[in-house]
């Protein structure tokens, strides 16, 4: 895993490049700009929520190399908003010394089978799975399961997006059928999980690492609506689950902020995904801790030290799905104890993310006290 350092630091005035201009590099750009950074993007949408905030923005697909290559120019750093970024692309930003990240957190991440691999190779524990590349190896794998079950496409699933859950055997063909045309797939055994945590932490070029409070997390139709922190998880999930970051981030001498989402059963965890960058999960440290997960990577990606974290008051963040935005519009002029991020995404898609609320409170009925009246209006 060669990682060019010679480049580093990296200081303000100098411009950091993005590749994706959702909200994850709005966010990160506009850390970046607190600090005095210029930023440049790729993305193929003008006007995109990052080029909003950016300095240069180069329309182009993510696999465009003359797109990578004039951002791999303009840049004296490179890092990305998401995990699908083209290896090859990646590769040659990577020979040119510009991203201290590497390639090797894209390749496993991008692929939920090498993924899920490499954690069995690093005795961390996941949900039982197989390996499918056709409807026949789909079948044998159903035999040695019990259900319910779960079927995802090895590549580009997000939100519940690329995948099925199978209830009982009598979806055995539709099963069949997901693996016939998706394949390759991974088969997963259903976690009946207590409760979801995620762990967010940032390493920085040097090795040390920083990590977030853990997040407990609800999701509705595979979506986050609600990350609460601190969670409820006990001290030994905590134990368990810092350890298996720590194990996780040595092992791929990770650089940035990085996410690994996790089931909690009793006081077992099973490690579901991990995302080599920031996290909607961790959207809450922006106003509820010392320095925020944008901020930590690109102290990070910059080969800068990073900041001591402290949780500085009780969170809980919810999301604003396109659904819900023309209510919260019509709330703004009274919301009086939400703090509202807004992405500048033109159209309001249906179970699209739009923005998200954060919630700070010194204690847990002032925190819910403020939530629930927020909850009820935005149904109104
Ligand atoms: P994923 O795209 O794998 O993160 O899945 C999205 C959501 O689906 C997760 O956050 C869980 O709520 C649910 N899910 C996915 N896989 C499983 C599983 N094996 N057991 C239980 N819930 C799951």
């Amino acid at each position: 895993m060669p990682k060019n350092k010679q480049l580093l630091p990296i200081l303000p005035g100098q411009t950091i490049g993005i590749i994706g201009g959702g909200q994850l590099g709005r966010m990160m750009a506009l850390a970046a700009k607190y600090m005095g950074y210029s930023i440049a993007v790729l993305d193929p949408t003008p006007h995109c929520p990052t080029a909003q905030v950016a300095d240069h923005h180069i329309v182009a697909a993510y696999d465009d190399m003359d797109g990578i290559k004039e951002l791999t120019r303009l840049s004296d750093v490179v890092t990305y908003e998401f995990e699908n970024v083209d290896v090859e692309a990646a590769a040659y930003i990577e020979t040119e010394g510009k991203l201290p990240q590497g390639t090797y957190a894209l390749e496993v991440t991008q692929n939920r089978q090498r993924e899920k691999e490499l954690l069995k190779h690093l005795d961390l524990p996941v949900p039982q799975f197989y390996h499918v590349n056709d409807g026949n190896e789909c079948e044998k794998a159903l035999e040695k399961m019990s259900f319910p079950a779960v079927i995802k496409t090895c590549r580009g699933g997000y939100d519940g997006k690329g995948q099925i859950k199978l209830q009982s055997s009598t979806d055995h063909e539709k099963a069949i059928s997901f693996a016939e045309e998706h394949a390759p797939c991974i088969v997963e055994q259903w976690v009946t999980f207590d409760q979801e945590i995620s762990v967010i932490f940032t390493r920085s070029t040097d090795g040390d690492i920083s990590f977030f409070p853990i997040a407990e997390n609800d999701h509705v139709d595979h979506i986050l609506y609600k990350t609460t922190v601190p969670s409820s998880a006990s001290d030994r999930v905590k134990e368990k689950a810092i350890h298996a970051a720590k194990t996780i981030a040595d092992h791929m001498e990770v650089v940035g902020t990085f996410a690994i989402e996790m089931f909690v059963k009793g006081d077992d965890i099973f490690i579901n995904e991990m995302a080599p960058r920031p996290h909607n999960s961790g959207h809450y440290t922006i106003e509820a801790c010392s320095v925020d997960q944008f901020a930590q990577h690109i102290r990070a990606i910059c080969g800068l030290r990073l900041a001591p974290v402290q949780l500085l008051q009780q969170t809980q963040m919810i999301n604003v799905l396109g659904e819900d935005l023309d209510q919260l519009l019509h709330m703004m002029p009274t919301l009086k104890n939400g703090y509202v991020h807004l992405y500048g995404k033109a159209e309001a898609k249906e179970k699209r993310k739009m923005g998200h609320v954060t919630f700070t409170a010194q204690t847990t009925d002032e925190l819910l006290t403020y939530v629930q009246d927020f909850e009820e209006r935005i149904r109104q």
